[in-house]
């Protein structure tokens, strides 16, 4: 099927609602969402919050001696990103390789998740990363999220990364030192380790947030946070079964994309269930499927490659004949260009493209309203269920049972958007409206601080040439970085994640991009015999001025947009740090960068 590369503008007569009354909708629904405090309404799990963040995979006792020893490349993060770091560090000729992972094992998101329901919503074909690699086909067109975290361990097992990993271990400095020409890696069980290579890969939404509503210290029932999903208390597994809830009362706070997925087992299983609801996600179909084990036999050398770097076309609008993924994302590609910048739509003029782009989106959320009004038989509670903004306002959602849920008698939605949340929570109630909703457990679904990597927020401190701390060196006019992944001053250090490169909803994808490059200059500078990869200031001062030249003005659509992590919760950063020409566009730049001569400016010294 040939994939329009733009959306053509319909006659306003033939559009069956109106634009302007549209518009006044949204702004209305998104200045009863405001809040002053922004993204300060929230906390972190750090404190008396902490138990929030307790591991419940782990074993607790774990101890063991510190490491003094030197490897060829330390990873910080043992998630997607470092495990495709790794593999691709190792297909490059790297032996000694070591994972430094917080949590007991390798998964990075799909290690703390697993809260019932848990799947992942890009197909699985093309999200679960090296399937040719390890020889595996997902059994599901959308993975569940025990499959993806199985898949992840094989990668590990495949490429030998549990012999040298460090599980329950944090790295806390990266410290370069200029005489051994080597990074001195501390973690908080008292390891030094050295490496020549350190890469970075810690996550983007690793961090769980809970809100500051009042009293919520106060509750005295049972608690935790979905990304540490206490089955010891529910009962059941990620396929359900949560006996334990069958006489509890429970609230559910949040409903963005996790509690899409929690929320019809929590239905089934507990006696009963109010979901506390601020702001309604969009609830596309899910349609989810077994894999023909026909189609699977018949896959040819190559072709998730093929698979990916299709759908990575069609979702940033570049031509391509074919739509082999064809799903929600796909059909919705142009709608995402508020997301992920492409400058693939320029054959048609700025203004014209807006007003196309809009009334493609208003037709879109349109469908996802008409979807809720046919399912939920109560007309007052489908009234709140429909979400009013753009559709890349917040994170599509997709789930055949989640609207049903609400038809179940023992299921109560509690719109807060009134009170701009749940108002106030109790020793046994949560609190909307002067109403006490008593329950014996408050599961909060309330997401992650947004994070780039912990060399960025702060949380990884590196100090590299001469001392410099990282923080410092960009404390003035921001990150500076080559293609988003090192920087001039601070020599074999890398991270991945999107920052000053391009990202896709496929991020997996992205990360294997990245990994790849990076593995490639490494290979490049054993090659050569060079002691260091560091991008000089001026490489790294063009590519910044490359960013900022390309860089999509996506200010006005944030503004007007129902607030949430993608705004920075209604104040969108003035500054896009992303490439503007598309993620397409920038692995093809990647690839001419190394062909044409790139290396020659980042490798130095001799081994
Ligand atoms: P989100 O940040 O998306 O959702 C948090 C929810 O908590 C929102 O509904 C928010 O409301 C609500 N909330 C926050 N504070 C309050 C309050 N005081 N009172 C009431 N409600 C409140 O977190 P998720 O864990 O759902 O998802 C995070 C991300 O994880 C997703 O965006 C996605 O990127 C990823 N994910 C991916 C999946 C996949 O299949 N690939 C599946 C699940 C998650 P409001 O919207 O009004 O702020």
């Amino acid at each position: 099927m040939p994939v329009p590369p733009t959306p053509s503008l319909p006659d306003p007569s033939d559009l069956g609602f109106d634009p302007e009354t549209l518009r006044a909708k949204y702004r209305a629904e998104r200045d009863r969402r405001i809040r002053p405090d922004g993204s300060g309404q929230y906390q972190g799990v750090a404190g008396e919050f902490e138990s929030y963040d307790e591991d419940p995979h782990a074993d607790r006792e774990f101890t063991r001696e510190p490491l003094h020893d030197r490897v060829e490349a330390v990873i910080v993060g043992g998630g997607f990103g470092g495990l495709l770091a790794a593999a691709r560090l190792r297909q490059a000729g790297v032996e000694s390789i070591r994972v430094i992972e917080k949590g007991g094992d390798f998964g990075g998101t799909w290690y703390w998740n697993r809260y019932p329901g848990i799947h992942c919503d890009i197909e699985s074909y093309i999200y679960l990363p090296l399937l040719e690699e390890v020889g595996y086909v997902p059994k599901w067109r959308y993975a569940p999220g025990e499959e993806i975290r199985q898949h992840a361990r094989a990668i590990g097992r495949h490429f030998g990364l549990y012999e040298e990993a460090c599980f329950q271990t944090c790295a806390t400095e990266l410290r370069w030192d200029e005489d051994g020409s080597e990074w001195l890696v501390a973690t908080d069980r008292g390891d030094r380790i050295r490496a020549r290579y350190v890469v970075v890969s810690s996550g983007t939404l690793s961090q769980p947030k809970l809100p500051g509503i009042p009293g919520i210290e106060t509750f005295k029932g049972h608690t935790f946070h979905t990304s540490r999903w206490d089955y010891a208390y529910t009962g059941g597994d990620a396929d359900g079964g949560l006996t334990g809830l069958a006489d509890k009362r429970v609230a559910l706070i949040g409903t963005g994309a996790t509690a899409i997925q929690v929320v019809p087992h929590l239905a089934a299983d507990s006696r009963r269930l109010y979901v506390f609801q601020r702001t309604p996600s969009s609830v596309d179909v899910r349609d989810n499927r077994p894999t023909d084990p026909e189609w699977a036999g018949s896959l040819k050398p190559g072709w998730q490659r093929e698979r990916r770097d299709n759908f990575l076309k069609v979702v940033t609008g570049v031509r391509t004949d074919q739509d082999l993924v064809n799903d929600s994302w796909t059909s919705s590609a142009r709608l995402q260009e508020k997301l992920i910048p492409t400058n693939a739509y320029t054959d048609v003029p700025v203004e014209e493209r807006e007003r196309a782009y809009e009334i493609a989106d208003f037709q879109k959320m349109n469908e996802i309203r008409d979807r809720v009004a046919d399912v939920v038989e109560d007309p007052e509670t489908a009234e709140k269920l429909k979400p009013w903004y753009r559709y890349m306002c917040k994170r599509p959602t997709f789930s055949d049972h989640y609207l049903q849920a609400f038809n179940r008698p023992d299921v109560t939605l509690v719109d807060t958007a009134d009170s701009h949340g749940v108002e106030r929570i109790t020793e046994t109630a949560v609190v909307v409206g002067s109403v006490e909703y008593e329950v014996d457990c408050v599961i909060f679904a309330t997401g992650f601080a947004v994070g780039v990597s912990g060399l960025l927020s702060g949380q990884l401190p590196a100090y590299g040439r001469g001392g410099l701390a990282l923080q410092d060196a960009w404390r003035q006019g921001g990150p500076r970085t080559l293609h988003g992944l090192y920087t001039h001053g601070f020599p074999n250090l890398f991270q991945l994640g999107p920052m000053q490169n391009a990202s896709a909803v496929n991020f997996v994808h992205i990360l294997d991009e990245q990994a790849t490059h990076i593995a490639a200059v490494v290979a490049e500078a054993h090659e050569r015999g060079a002691a260091y990869v560091e991008p000089s200031a001026e490489a790294e001062g063009e590519w910044v001025a490359t960013i900022r030249q390309k860089a999509p003005d996506l200010y006005r659509f944030h503004a007007e947009c129902t607030p949430g992590y993608y705004n920075n919760e209604g104040r969108p950063r003035e500054r896009s740090e992303q490439f503007g020409d598309g993620p397409v566009v920038f692995h093809e730049l990647l690839a001419r960068w190394r062909r044409d001569g790139g290396l020659d400016d980042v490798l130095a010294g001799a081994e």
